[in-house]
């Protein structure tokens, strides 16, 4: 399991559905990955495998996993598969999963600790939607995810959450900086358990604001979709 104490930020780059060999080539010579930093690339599966290169500080994240850990399930990839190839991190439950694939809380705690057994680090991803926001359910609806959605076994040193409000995400709109820091700080208070997790931030991440929102007290890094997608952009994010 990586040691996530040693870092002082996190930052994930989710490329959601989008990359190829020679996108990867490129990208991969011009990253400039920061010592103190953990960087984690989730590009689509197909092409974990061709990432790992030497680089300590460098990790390969997969976006999804099955639920199921083997059997007559066309299409998925197990928790173990991903061990197998060197991956060390997974996205859980993003708001495009829960959306478009009816990912449900109780699939991301059952992906959660099946990752957790493979010495796999899930990061559990939760947030309320504009709808929510503005009837100010966000509490609850945080509430609920976190209770449904992170299993028992997990701890701050085999997990991680990512905190993303739905309606930030690929909009360009973010919350305000003291409502990033005050729903990190709610999250880190629900329960004693959760007060040493590491909680990113994301939604509209960007070079211009990653400074601002990773310098907040409750901030431990960032969650990064489209401006990961921009070499130089992610190499300013990063530093
Ligand atoms: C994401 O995909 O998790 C994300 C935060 O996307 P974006 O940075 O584009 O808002």
């Amino acid at each position: 399991m990586i040691k996530l104490d040693k870092y002082s930020y996190i930052f994930i780059a989710n490329w959601k559905l989008n990359g190829n060999y020679s996108f990867l080539k490129d990208y991969y010579q011009k990253l400039n990955v920061n010592s103190d930093n953990c960087t984690i690339i989730c590009s689509p599966s197909i092409y974990l495998k061709s990432l790992k290169g030497n680089n300590a500080n460098l990790f390969c994240g997969a976006q999804d996993v099955s639920s199921y850990k083997e059997g007559a399930y066309t299409g998925e990839l197990s928790a173990s598969m991903l061990k197998d190839n060197n991956i060390d991190f997974c996205l859980v439950g993003h708001s495009e999963r829960r959306q478009y694939f009816a990912e449900t809380n109780n699939n991301v705690s059952i992906k959660s600790s099946n990752l957790i057994e493979e010495n796999i680090v899930p990061v559990i991803c939760i947030g309320e939607t504009l709808e929510q926001k503005e009837k100010n359910l966000t509490e609850e609806i945080l509430s609920k995810q976190i209770k449904d959605s992170i299993p028992k076994s997990a701890n701050h040193q085999n997990a991680l959450i990512a905190y993303e409000p739905v309606w930030a995400i690929g909009t360009g709109l973010t919350p305000t900086l003291e409502e990033i820091n005050q729903v990190h700080k709610l999250i880190k208070n629900f329960d004693t358990r959760f007060s040493n997790f590491r909680v990113l931030y994301g939604g509209s991440v960007k070079s211009s604001n990653s400074k601002e929102i990773t310098g907040l007290s409750h901030v431990d890094g960032c969650l990064i979709g489209g401006a990961s997608l921009k070499v130089n952009e992610f190499n300013k994010i990063i530093s």
